[in-house]
């Protein structure tokens, strides 16, 4: 079932003919409306005319999470202010965040898209949709929760934490499908266990939504047996509507890139050529339908594959490989290049270790890796430990190249996260 079916399976010619069409519509209007996208053509001597092909694309300037902090609060919108209908901000690191306006069209496109995207997981009218991502300036609560209201699903905006009344609310209203991070996910499968609630037995779980931060294949099995259900990876980001930019399909193999709406590149972050098919690079996305904040060419800094292969649902959108990384989140350690996700695949794999990790880097380049025990392991014998303990740190050096200290810790023992984790603390006196 589809819930747009003549968009989602667009014969690729036809959709790139749309494509082309919708890309020569939003150059000419930030070229006419968007002083900062007029500055970036008059410097390449480029005027709307020349875009004449999807390979014109490359022609066209790039566009930076620095561009969108120097043209804070409004610099970047391509309609007028009393035409904005919504506002929202990216969630951020430090100081003043990314603004990001949506004209009513662009919040019925997102929702839309979130609607699309429902329907390919298998999610129905008559789901109960317990929305457990933060709800405020962030993305990733509202547009999902006009997308599934679209569908028809009883929507709870429950928002993340308070795990108790999570659960209440999951037994007293019949949840079927939950969207949270990965790290509250994990987080929720060992309450439950701590509880003696049994999902498949005691509640109506059948699918989780899960994305906002990267994690991995690994993680994605421990949530799907600690509570129960379907999890699909879900990945956006605010600078293209927020949620529903890609979403997996009843399939799991990867998840459709909505092409109509977007553009996609794969480069070499160091050449800024496109990658050969298949292979890693940053995701550069350019919006094809966003009225009040049109974005050409956006470096989202992740780190992801594309999938060309025809997909068994019969979508003709192309695939986003899970995200590995994002260029910002990778460590640099004695000169080796490490990203979270590969320790967390490492941990997530080993039977006896629990569900939240943490990684310190100290001294002067010094990683410890912090793991918790899984409830039903601890308690073994002192030599079991270490013999774990070992084993685990011979595994990272061959994931890592570099062997850190691997400290076990009790269930329960690191810092939550109800939103996006904070994995690494790094303390070098470098
Ligand atoms: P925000 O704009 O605050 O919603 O954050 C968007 C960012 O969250 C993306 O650029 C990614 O780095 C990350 N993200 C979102 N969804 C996923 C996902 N499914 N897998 C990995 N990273 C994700
Ligand atoms: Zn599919």
């Amino acid at each position: 079932m589809f819930w747009d079916e003549t968009h989602e399976t667009l014969p690729r010619p036809d959709l790139e003919r749309l494509q082309l069409q919708r890309l020569q519509e939003t150059v000419r209007r930030v070229f006419a409306r968007v002083p900062f996208y007029q500055r970036k053509f008059n410097d390449l001597g480029l005027t709307p005319e020349a875009i004449r092909s999807l390979a014109d694309l490359r022609r066209l300037p790039f566009t930076t999470n620095a561009d969108l902090r120097a043209n804070y609060p409004a610099g970047l919108l391509a309609v007028p202010y009393d035409q904005t209908l919504r506002l929202h901000t990216s969630s951020g690191t430090t100081g003043k965040p990314k603004a990001l306006f949506f004209s009513r069209q662009d919040v019925n496109n997102a929702a839309e898209l979130c609607a699309r995207a429902f329907i390919a997981t298998g999610v129905r009218a008559g789901d109960v949709f317990q929305n457990m991502m933060t709800y405020g300036m962030f993305t990733g609560a509202l547009v999902t929760h006009y997308g599934a209201e679209k569908v028809g699903c009883l929507v709870i905006p429950a928002g993340p934490g308070n795990s108790e009344r999570q659960v209440m609310l999951m037994r007293d209203f019949g949840s079927t499908v939950i969207h949270l991070t990965p790290s509250y996910a994990l987080y929720l499968a060992t309450f439950l266990e701590k509880h003696g609630v049994e999902p498949r037995r005691d509640l109506q779980l059948r699918k989780a939504f899960v994305g906002a931060e990267p994690y991995t294949e690994e993680t994605r099995r421990k949530i799907e047996e600690g509570l129960g259900l379907d999890v699909y990876n879900s990945y956006g980001l605010s600078e293209m509507n927020g949620p529903g930019v890609a979403f997996e399909c009843e399939q799991k193999q990867g998840m459709h890139l909505w092409e109509d709406h977007f553009l996609v590149e794969i480069l070499d972050p160091e050449t800024d050529e496109p990658v050969p098919e298949g292979q890693s690079g940053e995701l550069v996305l350019t919006t094809l339908c966003r009225e009040a904040m049109p974005l050409l060419r956006y470096r989202t800094r992740d780190v992801t594959a594309l999938i060309t292969a025809p997909c068994a649902c019969g979508r003709t959108h192309r695939r986003l490989h899970r995200i590995t990384g994002r260029a910002d989140d990778m460590l640099i350690l004695r000169g080796v290049n490490i990203y979270p996700q590969q320790i967390e695949r490492v941990l997530m794999a080993q039977p006896g270790i629990g569900r939240n990790y943490l990684i310190e880097l100290t001294g002067l380049d010094e990683m410890t890796v912090k793991v918790e025990l899984a409830e039903a392991g601890f308690g073994g014998q002192v030599e079991q430990l270490i013999a774990l303990q070992k084993k685990l740190a011979e595994k990272l050096r061959a994931e890592i190249l570099c062997k850190p200290t691997v400290q076990l810790v009790p269930p329960g023992d690191l810092p939550v996260s109800e939103g996006k984790a904070k994995r690494v603390v790094d303390r070098r006196q470098l």
